[in-house]
């Protein structure tokens, strides 16, 4: 990973581990991700850059970045996104300099993003662990959609064919969260960093003091 970094970026060491999210709209993600973070402190999300407007409570910088066309292309012709990707008819994109600072200090961040960014960024950082979040079911999905009273009939009906063609793609993840009960879909999350965090070349990084000690014969 760090050298598929390195020369994707230029330069830096990555040391965090990079996270990719994905679930269909209303799966529940942003608030489990949001749970997540909020209970450990050695992992962050990225605020993506999107072209979408802006819903009622969303606040600029905190949920998005929220920015026009013009913008969005500026940035994409100077390179500036790790991925990117058009979903429904806005643009989305996960800024390089923020994830390479980020993991670079040692922290574990978090993608939220659709299928076709977690594809575009495991392709440059084949160590990315991919996980993805499903709802329990098309009823539940379609009752989380219809629950934030925020489109009409028509805007949901697309969404769901939408969220179904999202969910196709769970087979390319790594790890699978069903959110049925949120307590019980985070603890889910919480032990899938867990474990990461304990795997060999992560564990031989943090400890390679003891780890000489402990094999030394006098
Ligand atoms: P929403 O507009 O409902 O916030 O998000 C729509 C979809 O865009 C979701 O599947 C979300 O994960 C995805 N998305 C948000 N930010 C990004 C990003 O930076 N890159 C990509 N590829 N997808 C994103």
């Amino acid at each position: 990973m760090r050298d598929a970094f390195a020369s994707e970026t230029g330069s830096v060491v990555q040391t965090g581990t990079l996270y990719t999210v994905s679930a269909p709209s209303g799966a529940g993600k942003t608030s489990l991700v949001k749970a997540l973070v909020d209970s450990d402190s050695q992992v962050t999300v990225s605020v993506s850059h999107t072209t979408r407007a802006r819903r009622p409570g969303e606040e600029d910088g905190v949920n998005y970045h929220f920015v026009d066309r013009e913008a969005f292309l500026a940035m994409l012709d100077r390179n500036a996104f790790l991925e990117h990707a058009q979903v429904f008819d806005n643009f989305y994109g996960t800024s390089r300099d923020w994830v390479e600072e980020t993991l670079g200090s040692g922290r574990d961040v978090i993608l939220e993003i659709d299928w076709q960014g977690a594809a575009q960024v495991r392709r440059i950082l084949p160590d990315t662990v991919g996980i993805f979040i499903l709802p329990p079911s098309q009823e539940a999905l379609r009752e989380r959609l219809t629950g934030r009273g925020q489109d009409d009939e028509s805007v949901i009906e697309r969404r769901m064919g939408l969220a179904i063609d999202e969910m196709s793609h769970f087979v390319e993840a790594d790890y699978l969260v069903i959110n049925d009960d949120f307590q019980v879909a985070l603890a889910e999350l919480q032990s899938i960093l867990v474990a990461q965090r304990q795997r060999l070349e992560r564990q031989q990084q943090r400890h390679s003091q003891l780890l000489q000690a402990l094999l030394k014969r006098d």
